[in-house]
């Protein structure tokens, strides 16, 4: 958000509609007559197409623009107020914003979805129709990113003034194709058609340094200085999107980061003649906001990806400094004051060194009083506990790359390691277990515990989560500073996940409790009250009922598979990994076709099985289970002995936009990690609050989940993270649950006898090699317990008000899940953020 660097510049903001007249009407009312006239006037003067022509597309943009300007006298005072009032503001670090289609959330917040759809009705067009225009700006993977988008979500509408940074890629998340059952990648141009939601800042950029090498120099003063001369040098643009509090004034401000080539150096090269270099020099500076990453968790040593996040650290960073010392000339130290910093994961965890360089060596701040400031301002969120996933960077590439940081890093580690020296004399192990520079295979910066020394609270995002951490890899950090170790549960916003994408359960709810559950979810309680009305559970099946049919024909229109809104509806949506165990729900499904084939009379209650989830190119395991899941569904949908009861479906590209059909037309959630692997989950949220019913492990929030709704309302199975890591050291034989579970062992033959795969005994063998011999994820150590208690929901299904009490329940005890309670606790825990309301007059 460069601009907001100079407040005093330009004309004052005249934030109360200093717009009078026929345009001000158009940009800012909120009625109907207003709407209507405003996307009348986008058609002309921003989409520029006779009406002749015009598309559902074209109405789609103009719309979002007519919404936007709304949003604009919102945004603009927000920002004024901050920076008037000198208000404390949260920086939101994270590679990856998840965002989602931003129309009809727009909408929502601003409260005018109902004039929206009379103004596009007198214009002949459907809303709906409209909204299903838009498409994904998908710049995350899953969890994270979209965890991310919640809190942006729910800051704006706790009035708390933030700003999200992070990265504008021009490729965001791959588009899955299934192809002969095989998952196919497609690039995401996603910007192709343009982004109506974003304000680009030309005029305003940050010079960003790579490479190179580090000189020392004496000042004016004589003292000692470091300079830093970069090998090449590049600029990052902002791009900046509003952020509309639900049913407030308050709308906070996303900044995307774009590379740019620097505009002097390309010219230099053209001025000495040399085109081509130029050209090149422009090709491989915008190369770096080019595409995300599409790995779920990180993997080591991509150069391109640590200069992507150093790339948005710097620019966001020296965004937070101009403005801070613009804004009524506030002094460095008070940086910690007016600023708090987020890090969403280790991705942005350069910033600790970036903050130092640039307080250091660009503003000339002695070495403690940076320190001090710098670990005042900054708070870390963990989100893995997985060993092979914490980052960490060889130290050859970062040292090539950031010359300046690995000085600082080494700096930072020699004080960080005299302090641990002094409180553990004599415990050298320890003092190498917690050094930033990694000693095995190879040296290497380890970038979690840069992010946790450079922080003033650490958090996990569940609770198992945070004791965990406390107890594996972040233990010796928590035994020299306990206090800055705290939790904060994961939550998801309840803005999008109920009341946009389940309009049918929001017209419901309001109709019985009354408004105000939406900004205050604890009230969905008042739910309780209702279970033993049977008018109120047949109201409440009708909506699932809709929800599932809408979901059929999207089903329908995508894979030309016709699923029965009146059978039970068992999702898995999620990322495609081992850990999070997919496969386990796919012994099930084969473990009942089994069941099936031998018994032709057998009846079952009728299921259909929804998957959902991409899987990292180059994830290999990950891609046969998505050939696993395919081909079971493949055979079983073919097969009348079976398909009376079961069907399978695989639903491509699982997005965003394609989550909101999903979550609420469910009745089961499959949450079935290996305990202590999944950090918390929000899937498992979206779902609950929808009324699913969880079946699942002990592990991440689901502890939380099944604390809320009750035990009577969650299928509990499995190991606990405990009893996982005693039969890994005691040795785990997989082989031993194949010779002591018949049904189990047929399961697995059927796979390798090639039964799904046209007698092929090769493509899935890694599968079930994998399951049988080297499976660190124990899914046959939890195969029996998973598929009777799938049986108990079997049963329990067949009594649908026992069912349609259990489905109230979770809705009506998913308040804690409310992203706005998580954010709660990091403003009072975490950041000191206060609210600050917006006047507009
Ligand atoms: C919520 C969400 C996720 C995270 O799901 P988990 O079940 O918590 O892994 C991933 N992708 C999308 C599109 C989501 O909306």
């Amino acid at each position: 958000m460069t601009d907001l660097a100079n407040p005093t510049s330009g004309e004052s903001l005249g934030v109360n509609g200093s717009a009078v007249g026929p345009t001000g009407q158009t940009r800012s009312g909120m009625s109907a007559d207003a709407l209507r006239a405003a996307v009348r006037d986008h058609l002309v003067y921003s989409i520029a197409r006779p009406a002749a022509v015009l598309t559902p597309e074209h109405y789609y943009r103009a719309l979002s623009l007519a919404v936007r300007d709304r949003m604009q006298k919102r945004w603009m005072a927000t920002t004024q107020d901050w920076l008037d009032l000198s208000a404390k503001v949260t920086c939101y670090l994270s590679a990856e914003f998840l965002m989602g289609p931003q129309l009809g959330n727009n909408l929502l917040n601003l409260g005018i979805e109902k004039q929206a759809r009379e103004a596009l009705s007198d214009l002949g067009q459907d809303l709906d129709e409209v909204l299903a225009c838009e498409g994904e700006p998908g710049l995350g993977n899953g969890g994270l990113g979209r965890l991310a988008a919640c809190y942006l979500d729910s800051l704006a509408t706790l009035e708390r003034p933030s700003i999200g940074y992070g990265i504008r890629y021009e490729f965001g998340i791959f588009r899955q194709e299934i192809s002969d059952g095989w998952q196919v990648e497609k690039t995401d141009n996603w910007l192709v058609r343009g982004n109506p939601w974003e304000i680009d800042k030309p005029d305003a950029s940050y010079v960003v340094n790579w490479g190179g090498h580090t000189e020392q120099y004496e000042d004016v003063t004589g003292r000692l200085r470091v300079r830093w001369v970069p090998q090449r040098v590049l600029q990052g643009v902002s791009y900046d999107t509003p952020v509309q509090g639900y049913g407030v004034n308050t709308c906070n401000t996303l900044t995307l980061w774009s590379a740019r080539a620097v505009e002097s150096f390309a010219l230099e090269a053209f001025n000495t003649g040399d085109f081509y270099k130029a050209v090149d020099e422009e090709v491989v500076s915008e190369t770096v906001s080019k595409v995300l990453y599409p790995n779920d968790e990180p993997e080591a040593g991509k150069r391109l990806r640590l200069l992507q996040q150093y790339f948005f650290v710097t620019c966001s960073l020296q965004d937070i400094l101009s403005i801070h010392l613009k804004r009524a000339h506030l002094p460095l130290h008070r940086l910690p004051d007016k600023w708090a910093i987020q890090l969403n994961d280790t991705h942005p965890s350069i910033a600790v060194a970036e903050l130092m360089r640039l307080l250091i060596d660009e503003h000339h701040l002695a070495w403690d009083d940076a320190w001090d400031l710098t670990v005042r301002t900054f708070g870390y969120t963990n989100h893995t506990l997985l060993p092979e996933a914490l980052e960490t960077w060889p130290l050859r590439i970062f040292g090539e790359a950031l010359p300046r940081h690995l000085e600082l890093i080494y700096e930072i580690n020699d004080r960080f390691l005299d302090e641990v020296r002094a409180r553990f004399p004599g415990d050298e192990e320890r003092v190498s277990r917690m050094s930033l520079i990694g000693e095995d295979g190879g040296k290497s910066v380890r970038m979690a515990h840069l992010a946790t020394v450079g922080s003033h609270a650490v958090n996990g995002v569940a609770a198992l989560h945070s004791e965990l951490l406390k107890q594996s890899v972040l233990k010796d950090f928590y035994e020299m500073w306990p206090e800055r170790f705290g939790n904060v549960t994961n939550g998801v916003t309840p803005r999008r996940f109920l009341a946009l994408s389940n309009p049918g359960l929001r017209a419901l709810i309001d109709d019985t409790i009354g408004p105000g559950w939406l900004t205050d979810l604890e009230r969905l309680h008042g739910l309780e009250s209702f279970v033993d009305d049977p008018a109120f559970r047949l109201r409440w099946r009708e909506v699932k009922r809709a929800n599932k049919s809408r979901l059929a024909e999207y089903v329908h229109s995508i894979t030309g598979i016709e699923l029965d809104p009146t059978w039970m509806f068992d999702v898995q949506v999620k990322r495609i990994h081992e850990y999070k165990r997919q496969h386990l729900m796919v012994l099930h499904i084969i473990a009942l076709y089994q069941r099936l084939k031998n018994n032709p009379g057998l009846t079952i209650p009728p299921r259909a099985f929804i998957f959902g989830g991409k899987a990292a190119p180059g994830y290999f395991m990950a891609k046969r289970i998505i050939k696993l899941i395919t081909a079971v569904g493949d055979t079983i949908n073919a097969d009348p002995e079976v398909n009376r009861c079961m069907k399978l479906v695989f639903l491509p590209n699982f997005n965003v936009k394609n989550a909101h059909l999903v979550y609420p037309a469910a009745n089961l959630s499959e949450q079935i990690s290996t305990a202590g692997k999944e950090a918390s989950g929000t899937g498992n949220m979206k779902f609950m609050i929808n009324g699913a019913v969880t079946i699942g492990t002990l592990d991440g929030a689901n502890v939380e989940i099944r604390q809320e709704a009750g035990a009577e309302n969650f299928f509990l199975f499995g190991l606990t993270e405990s009893q996982v890591e005693k039969v890994k050291a005691d040795g785990y034989r997989p082989l031993s649950h194949v010779e002591n579970d018949a049904e189990l062992a047929g399961v697995l033959e059927l796979i390798a006898n090639g039964e799904f795969t046209h007698g092929d005994t090769e493509v899935l063998r890694p599968v079930v090699d994998n399951l049988v011999h080297h499976d660190p994820f124990l899914v046959l150590a939890d195969y029996r317990s998973y598929v009777d208690c799938q049986d108990e929901v079997s049963r329990a299904w067949l009594d649908r008000d026992a069912w349609s009490r259990m489905s109230i329940r979770n809705t009506a005890r998913s308040g804690k899940f409310s992203s706005d309670r998580a954010i709660r606790e990091y403003c009072d825990e975490i950041w000191g953020v206060r609210p600050m309301s917006v006047d507009l007059e």
